[in-house]
Formats: C-alpha cells, sequence, structure tokens
C-alpha cells in the first residue's frame, strides 16, 4: 500500500530527528501534501499509527495539511493551482498541464518532549 511506504518514511525521518536532537516522544508531526497526491489522509494516519508502534513516534497525533495542486500550464507557460486531476487551466482553460510540485508530501515540524 501506498500510505504504508509514506508512513514508513516519516516514522524513519523522525527517529533520524531523535538521534540528532535527543528528544523522548514526538506529539504532533504536522505533514504538507500537495492536493494532487493520491494519499488517503485516513488510510496514512491509520498505516502511521501502526509503524510508529515501539517507535519514538508512537501515540504521536498526525496533523494533515493540503497546500494547492500546483501545475505548470504549457497553453500559457505559468504555473497554476487546480484541484484535481482532469481540471483544466483555470486562467487559459488548457488541459495541457504537467505536474509542478502539487503531488509533494513533506514533514513542516514536529512537537516533541
Ligand atoms: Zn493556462
Amino acid at each position: 500500500m501506498h500510505e504504508m511506504s509514506l508512513a514508513d518514511g516519516v516514522v524513519k525521518l523522525i527517529e533520524d530527528q531523535a538521534a540528532h536532537n535527543d528528544f523522548q516522544r514526538v506529539l504532533v508531526v504536522r505533514l504538507e501534501i500537495g492536493q494532487l497526491a493520491h494519499v488517503d489522509a485516513d488510510a496514512l494516519a491509520f498505516c502511521f499509527e501502526a509503524v510508529a508502534k515501539g517507535s519514538k513516534a508512537e501515540g504521536a497525533r498526525l496533523v494533515i495539511e493540503r497546500k494547492p495542486g500546483l501545475v505548470w500550464c504549457f497553453g500559457c507557460s505559468t504555473q497554476v493551482a487546480i484541484k484535481a486531476w482532469g481540471e483544466p487551466c483555470p486562467t487559459c482553460g488548457s488541459f495541457d498541464l504537467k505536474d509542478d510540485g502539487g503531488q509533494d508530501m513533506r514533514v513542516l515540524d514536529l512537537e516533541v518532549e
């Protein structure tokens, strides 16, 4: 499952941070996910809980923020934001779009103790 490998990546990152920053526990993980990424927030939270068991991230709350789905429009040669694949460019109506960061996922910050 796609969400499982994402959750795994987040927990690995947290363990890595824990090794460098000496914290005992993570309370909140804030994630930013592009609106065009095929990520189910509920499934991700479920997988995260499972993967985090026994790690510093166990019991941490996952806060997911969606950022605009950024794509590059070849019609007007600029970066625009769409809500879902299949939508045209809001500026010129072109369907000639490619992903330009709208599928990214990254950890914004961690609340630790
Ligand atoms: Zn356009």
